[in-house]
C-alpha cells in the first residue's frame, strides 16, 4: 500500500521557517484553508500553522549545538487520532496513507488532538473545526501543474533542499532511498503510531573556537582564515595563522 510522507534532513535544515510560511500561504488560499490568524497585529499574535519549526540548543557554551525540528502531521500508519473521532471526520486514505479531516463532519470536539502524541493538530478558533497538514493533497495530484511542481509547498520552497517527499513504500522514490541509506528515524517510536514522516539525523560537528580581538570565531569559518591572512605579520594572532592557512 502506498504511504506518502515527508523526509526531513535535520543536518541541512537552517530553521529559516520558509516551509512554514509557504505552507500557510498555499493552504490559506487553497482547498484546506484558511489558516486563521488571531490578533495578527496585536501584542500576542498567533494562529493556525500546519507546519511549525522548533529550535533547540544543546550542550554548554561555547560548545553548543543548535538544531531545528520542522514538525507537521506525521501521517502515522497507525494513527491514534482517527479511531477516537466520533463522527468519522478524521480518516486515513487507503490509496496514499494521507490522514485528513472532513471539515463538514467535524464537530470541533478536539478528541483527535488529545490523542495525537505529537501535538500536530490545529484547531481553528474561527471556523470551529480541526485542521492539519494534508501533504498538499490539492497540489500533488493536480495535473494542470508541471510534474516537478506536484509536491507539497514546503518541499518546493525549502532553500536548503532539506525536505524530500514521496511514497516511502516505493523503492524508486527519493523519500524511500533517503530513509534506507541515511539512518532515518521517527519521532516517539515508543508511541507505536508508526509515523510515516521520517527525519535524517543531525551530525555532530566538531567546532574549534579561537579568540581574536575579544571575539570568539569558528576556526573553520573561511572569513576567519581571511582575517588571519590579513593580520599575518601583525603579531596579533601569533603562530596559529599557519594552522588555518
Ligand atoms: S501526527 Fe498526530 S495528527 Fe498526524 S496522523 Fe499522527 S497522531 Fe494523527
Ligand atoms: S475535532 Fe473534529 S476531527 Fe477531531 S475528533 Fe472531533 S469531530 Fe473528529
Ligand atoms: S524551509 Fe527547509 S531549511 Fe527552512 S526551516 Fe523549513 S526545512 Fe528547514
Amino acid at each position: 500500500m502506498p504511504q506518502f510522507a515527508l523526509v526531513i534532513d535535520l543536518n541541512v535544515c537552517v530553521g529559516c521557517h520558509a516551509c512554514a510560511v509557504n505552507c500557510k500561504e498555499w493552504n490559506t488560499q487553497a482547498s484546506f484553508g484558511p489558516l486563521s490568524d488571531y490578533d495578527p497585529y496585536g501584542r500576542e499574535p498567533h494562529g493556525v500553522w500546519f507546519n511549525r519549526v522548533l529550535t533547540y540548543e544543546t550542550g554548554e557554551f561555547p560548545h553548543t549545538q543548535v538544531f531545528h525540528l520542522p514538525k507537521s502531521c506525521l501521517h502515522c500508519q497507525d494513527a491514534p487520532c482517527v479511531p477516537v473521532c466520533p463522527t468519522g471526520a478524521s480518516y486515513k486514505r487507503e490509496q496514499d496513507g494521507i490522514v485528513l479531516v472532513n471539515y463538514d463532519d467535524c464537530i470541533g470536539c478536539k478528541l483527535c488532538s488529545w490523542n495525537c502524541p505529537y501535538g500536530c493538530r490545529e484547531f481553528d478558533e474561527i471556523d470551529k473545526v480541526m485542521k492539519k497538514c494534508t501533504l498538499c493533497i490539492d497540489r500533488i495530484y493536480d495535473e494542470t501543474l508541471p510534474p516537478e511542481h506536484r509536491k507539497p509547498a514546503c518541499v518546493l520552497t525549502c532553500p536548503a533542499k532539506a525536505r524530500f517527499f514521496g511514497d516511502i513504500e516505493d523503492p524508486q522514490s527519493e523519500a524511500y532511498r533517503a530513509i534506507k541509506e541515511r539512518n532515518a528515524f521517527v519521532l516517539l517510536p515508543g508511541a507505536e503510531t508508526r509515523p510515516a514522516n521520517h527525519y535524517l539525523p543531525k551530525r555532530e560537528t566538531r567546532i574549534d573556537l579561537s579568540e581574536f580581538e575579544d571575539r570568539l570565531l569558528r576556526s573553520d569559518n573561511p572569513l576567519f582564515a581571511e582575517i588571519l591572512r590579513r593580520s599575518r605579520g601583525s603579531g596579533v594572532f601569533g603562530d596559529t595563522s599557519e594552522e588555518v592557512m
